[in-house]
């Protein structure tokens, strides 16, 4: 009987254990995650879950029964170490777990604001379930029940920002993903009307500082406007969780480095998702995409692969988020465009698609409430389909 352990119980984690069951891996699967609830989705937590509209429970990725039906055991512990050399992993209290194969799908976790003041009560992170509730134990500090429900109580579907928004108070960001939505039109479409719902978008805007007496109570900015706060949520991207990786002697390079089939450096040992970076020829680099369908895309490989197959991770990268009212879709990376087509007028239309060409070649599409567009521009940018500019900006589906 082989043992099959994989390290992190959230999107990857999950999508790789019953993916193996897919596979037909019919031996031992150890799902081992450091939090106490079963593997669930993090994109409620700044919406329904901080609003108190939902559960843990109804968050949940699978059923309970469906790990047991499936054989897959779970383990609440941390992963302290692993040891290569003699094939078992370490836990937290000091047991050591063999195994066979190991998958590596540890996430990331917030990166940290340093500028002065940023650990006075009232800042927050927000990157599991339990920074949406108050954990006085807890090793960082938990959104207060005072502060969740005084502030964010009556947010209504959009996201960290649309949620400090619909309770009325300011809230600080540039745009929604913007890695891979672009700068004007994100912003410009997804900005939600202020009159309505009391949000401030800054844009180019640098934190210097947060202050106030044991709480934090204002916010300066390098030009030196001052904005008063109540509470500050910092959302300024993460940090891939590679430490036991990288303590295993494996490839690390912003993310633990992986092949076209997610293996690691280590020939019995895959990773997947937020903390896996990996060459996309696509785009002649290593990438590191943070999003729950690559997370799930990779897992499916990595499970693959675990079983003999060879099978190879989507060369297209995509994304999609929910904005207040808008559903956002954005197909490929928009780097290195020289151009930009749009199909709809955005301020205008509820619904649009901003195209973006590299030489009149397709490179990538956002998409708003425009699924259809999000469909064809996945399969053209992927197949490198000719482009007809002309009939990009047309409304008529291409
Ligand atoms: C509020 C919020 C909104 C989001 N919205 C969107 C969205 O709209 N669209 C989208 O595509 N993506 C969204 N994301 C991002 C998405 O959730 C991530 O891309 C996804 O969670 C990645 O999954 P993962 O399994 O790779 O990593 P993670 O979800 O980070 O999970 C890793 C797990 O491993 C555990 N772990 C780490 N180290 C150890 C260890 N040593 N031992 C045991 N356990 C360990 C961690 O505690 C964690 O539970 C959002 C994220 C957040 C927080």
């Amino acid at each position: 009987m082989q043992r099959t352990i994989i390290v992190g119980a959230s999107h990857a984690g999950a999508q790789l254990a019953a993916s193996l069951r897919q596979e037909k891996w019919s031996d031992e699967i150890v799902l081992i995650g450091d939090e106490s609830a079963l593997p669930y989705h993090r994109l409620p937590l700044s919406k329904a879950y901080l609003a108190d509209r939902s559960t843990l429970a109804d968050l949940a990725i699978r059923s309970p029964d469906f790990y047991a039906k499936q054989r897959i055991h779970l383990l609440n512990a941390t992963v302290e170490k692993v040891d290569r050399a003699a094939g078992h992993v370490i836990l937290h209290n000091g047991d050591a777990l063999p195994y066979d194969k190991l998958a590596l799908c540890t996430g990331a976790r917030p990166r940290r604001l340093l500028t002065p003041g940023a650990d006075l009560a009232g800042v927050y992170y927000l990157r599991t379930a339990a920074d949406c509730r108050q954990d006085p134990g807890g090793r960082q500090p938990r959104l207060s029940r005072r502060d969740r429900r005084g502030w964010l109580h009556r947010s209504r579907d959009g996201g960290l920002v649309a949620s400090a928004g619909s309770g009325g108070h300011r809230a600080r960001s540039d745009r929604p993903r913007p890695r891979a939505c672009h700068r004007a039109r994100g912003v410009g479409v997804l900005r939600p009307d202020p009159s309505g719902k009391g949000v401030n978008i800054r844009t180019d805007a640098l934190v210097e500082a947060l202050s106030g007496v044991g709480r934090v109570r204002e916010v300066a900015l390098a030009d030196g406007e001052s904005i008063p706060a109540d509470l500050v949520i910092v959302g300024i991207g993460i940090e891939p969780n590679t430490d036991l990786a990288a303590a295993a002697g494996l490839a690390v390079d912003n993310g633990i480095v992986i092949d076209d089939q997610a293996r690691t450096s280590a020939p019995d040992i895959v990773a997947a998702g937020d903390c896996a970076i990996h060459n996309m020829a696509r785009y002649g680099r290593r990438i590191r995409l943070e999003s729950v369908p690559s997370a799930g895309e990779q897992a499916k490989v990595a499970a693959a692969t675990i079983c003999g197959k060879q099978r190879k991770i989507a060369a297209l990268p995509w994304f999609w988020s929910d904005q207040y009212h808008h559903k956002l879709q954005i197909a490929g990376l928009n780097s290195g465009y020289d151009e930009t087509v749009l199909r709809g007028d955005p301020t205008r239309d509820g619904d649009f698609t901003c195209f973006y060409l590299r030489a009149g070649e397709l490179l990538a599409a956002d998409c708003i409430n425009r699924p259809r567009d999000f469909m064809f521009s996945k399969r053209a940018i992927a197949q490198k389909l000719p482009t007809d500019r002309t009939k990009l900006s047309s409304p008529i589906a291409v």
